[in-house]
C-alpha cells in the first residue's frame, strides 16, 4: 500500500484521527494525544548486567494495522525505572524517541543501578502509560549469588495453542528467562489448531513487523516478558524454515534472500529487548553474545543459523534438511559449521577464559547424536548438529581437555524435552561424557511422531530421557553445588489456565559431567 503523501503533517494526523494537535507554534511531538492506547504490545527488558538493563517497548495503537497504526513522525517516549512497582522513588528516568524507522520501538538502556536487584520499569508517550514490567540486575562480577532461577523455552507457533506456558513462566518470577528460537513461524502447518496466524508468508519489513504484533499482541506472552529479564536466540523460523546462511529451504536467489533475511532481521531487533551492540545492518545481526552472572554462572548465547553451512545432501533440487543415511559423505566434511570459523572462535575463547562454576550454552537444537535405527542403516536429521558431526567434535574435544567448569548445553528446536550426556565420540561406548545437555520442549508447537523419538532414544545410549509428549518449559536452579533441571508440562495449550506439572527432575552435581534424576 502506498502512504497518502503528506501535504502536511497536522492534515495526515488528523486524518489518521491519532493525535490531536493543540497550538500551531508547538513541535508536532510536545502535545501527542493518542485516540487509542499505543502501548498494546506491552513491555520487556533483557540482557542484565550488573548496573543496567535493555527496556523495551513499541507504540503500536493499532498493531496489525500498517506502520501499528503510527504516523509517520518521531515520538517522545518517557521511561522511569524504580526499587518498587508503585514508582515512589524513581531511580532513573529519561526520554528517547520512538521513531518510524524502528517502527515506533523504544531501546533503553539505563546504567547506575545497583547489582543483583529487582526493579520496576513503565513509559509514557503523550498522555498514555504503558503496564508496568519487572526486571533485575545482574549480581557483581565478583558476587557469588546462593540461588539463581533461569526458564528456557522455544517454539511457540501461534496457531498450535495457546500461550499456557507463559502464564505458568510468569507466576514463576525467574531471574532470567532464555529464549531458544522459533520465536514466531513465518508458515502455518498442522491441522486441530486453536486460532488463525493467516496463510501468507511473511517475506518485507511490513509483513514481519505484522508477523511480530499478531505474536506480541498475546496476553501470557506479555506478561512473561514482563515478569523478568530476557536473553534471545533466533532459530530458522524467524526468518524461514532450515534457512542456512544466504541459503533459503527453496533454494532462491540469494541476493533476493538476503533482503528477505534483512527484513526478518529488522523486525527481530524491534520487537526484542536487544542492546544497541544488536542493531542490524542489512541482512546482519550479531547476536551470539556472552553474560556473566557473578562468579555462579557464564551464559554462552549462540547463533546456529547465520553462520552455518548449508545442510548436507539436501533432497534432489532443493535445499533445507533431510534425514540422511551414514551414505552421506559430506555430513562428515570436516569444513562444515554450524556456528561460522568466527563465532566457533569466539566460543572456545569465552569457554576458556571463563572462570564461572557453570558454563551454560544457549543454542538452537539437539547436540547429542540422535541417531535413528532404520531398514537400510541409521538416519540422522541433517539440520541439526547430527548433520555437521564435525563441528560438533570440535566444540566436545574442548570440554573433553576441561576449557572450562561445569558446561551444561542447553537447547530446543526439536518440540520434544531431551536429557542427554554429551560425548566426543558417541559411537564409543568407552568414550568419556564431557557436558551435560537439556533440550526444552516447545511452548505449543506440534511434535514429530512420537514412535521415531522413542526409536531414536532406546538406540542412542547416551539419551537419559526424550519424548515430545509434552508442551512446555525448562526451570533450572542454579546453586554451586549442583543445577537442578525441571522438565515442566502445561496439560492442555487448547487452555489458557491449565495446570502445569513437573514430569521430571534432573541435577548435575558441579564437578560431576552428565545428568542423573534427582
Ligand atoms: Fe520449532
Ligand atoms: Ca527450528
Amino acid at each position: 500500500m502506498r502512504e497518502p503523501a503528506p501535504t502536511s503533517r497536522r492534515a495526515l494526523l488528523r486524518a489518521l484521527g491519532l493525535l490531536t494537535l493543540t497550538g500551531t507554534a508547538r513541535p508536532l511531538w510536545a502535545t501527542t494525544r493518542f485516540a487509542r492506547d499505543p502501548f498494546t504490545l506491552g513491555v520487556a527488558s533483557g540482557y542484565p548486567l550488573p548496573d543496567g538493563m535493555v527496556l523495551w517497548t513499541r507504540l503500536a495503537p493499532d498493531p496489525l494495522a500498517p506502520a501499528g497504526g503510527m504516523p509517520p513522525v518521531n515520538v517522545p517516549v518517557r521511561w522511569e525505572v524504580a526499587r518498587d512497582p508503585g514508582f515512589r522513588a524513581i531511580n532513573a528516568a529519561g526520554t528517547v524517541y520512538a521513531t518510524p524507522d524502528f517502527a515506533h520501538a523504544v531501546h533503553v538502556e539505563p546504567y547506575g543501578l545497583e547489582p543483583a536487584r529487582e526493579y520496576w520499569y513503565r513509559f509514557h508517550a503523550g498522555d498514555a502509560t504503558s503496564p508496568v514490567g519487572r526486571t533485575r540486575t545482574a549480581p557483581a562480577a565478583d558476587a557469588l549469588p546462593a540461588r539463581l532461577r533461569i526458564g528456557v523455552g522455544c517454539c511457540q507457533h501461534y496457531a498450535h495453542g495457546f500461550y499456557t506456558a507463559y502464564r505458568q513462566i510468569s507466576a514463576d518470577a525467574l531471574d532470567l528467562f532464555l529464549h531458544l528460537g522459533d520465536y514466531i513461524y513465518e508458515a502455518n502447518w498442522g491441522s486441530g489448531q486453536v486460532r488463525s496466524q493467516g496463510r501468507t508468508e511473511p517475506v518485507t519489513l511490513a509483513d514481519y513487523r505484522r508477523h511480530y504484533a499478531l505474536y506480541r499482541s498475546d496476553p501470557d506472552l506479555q506478561a512473561a516478558h514482563a515478569s523478568c529479564p530476557w536473553l534471545v536466540v533466533w532459530d530458522d523460523h524467524e526468518v524461514e524454515n532450515d534457512y542456512a546462511g544466504a541459503r533459503s529451504e527453496n533454494d532462491d536467489e540469494p541476493a533476493w534472500f538476503l533482503h528477505r533475511r534483512a527484513a526478518a532481521y529488522r523486525a527481530y531487533y524491534e520487537h526484542m529487548p536487544l542492546p544497541r551492540t544488536m542493531v542490524p545492518f542489512g541482512p546482519h545481526l550479531r547476536l551470539h553474545t556472552r553474560l556473566d552472572l557473578g562468579r555462579l554462572a557464564t551464559l554462552h548465547m549462540l547463533d546456529d543459523r547465520q553462520y552455518r553451512s548449508p545442510q548436507p545432501c539436501p533432497r534432489p533440487g532443493r535445499a533445507g534438511s533431510t534425514f540422511i543415511g551414514d551414505d552421506c559423505r559430506a555430513r562428515l566434511d570436516p569444513a562444515a559449521t554450524l556456528l561460522g570459523e568466527r563465532q566457533e572462535r569466539w566460543l572456545a575463547a569465552g569457554l576458556r577464559g571463563s572462570t564461572a562454576r557453570w558454563n551454560l550454552l544457549g543454542q538452537q537444537t539437539l547436540m547429542a547424536q540422535a541417531a535413528i535405527p532404520g531398514e537400510t542403516g541409521r538416519v540422522f536429521y541433517s539440520d541439526g548438529w547430527d548433520g555437521y558431526p564435525a563441528a560438533r567434535r570440535r566444540l566436545l574435544d574442548l570440554f573433553a581437555e576441561g576449557v572450562c567448569a561445569n558446561p551444561v548445553v542447553l537447547g530446543g528446536d526439536v518440540h520434544a524435552f531431551w536429557v542427554t550426556d554429551l560425548k566426543p565420540d558417541f559411537d564409543d561406548p568407552h568414550a568419556p561424557v564431557v557436558a551435560s545437555e537439556f533440550v526444552t520442549t516447545s511452548i505449543t508447537s506440534y511434535p514429530p511422531p512420537e514412535p521415531r523419538i522413542q526409536a531414536a532414544r532406546h538406540a542412542n545410549p547416551h539419551v537419559h530421557f526424550a519424548t515430545g509428549a509434552h508442551r512446555g518449559y525448562l526451570r533450572l536452579t542454579l546453586t554451586e553445588a549442583q543445577l537442578l533441571a525441571e522438565l515442566r508440562s502445561v496439560s492442555t495449550v487448547r487452555d489458557r489456565e491449565a495446570a502445569c506439572t513437573t514430569i521430571a527432575r534432573y541435577i548435575v552435581e558441579d564437578g560431576v559431567a552428565g545428568p542423573r534424576i534427582a
